[in-house]
């Protein structure tokens, strides 16, 4: 048997750049399964800090 190398869909968390298959695709992740962060789909965004 040749060996192949099947690309599977997966998530990426943005925060800890960890990537893992869902099992279910209908359903997102609601947090990262590494670092727990509910924000893994949403890149950080640049801190603007504007204090006057
Ligand atoms: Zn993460």
């Amino acid at each position: 048997m040749a060996k192949v190398k099947i690309s599977v869909e997966g998530f990426k968390c943005e925060r800890c750049s960890h990537e893992w298959v869902p099992r279910n695709f209908k359903e997102e992740s609601a947090v990262c399964p590494k670092c727990k962060s509910p924000y893994w789909n949403r890149p950080r965004k640049k801190k603007i800090s504007k204090k006057i």
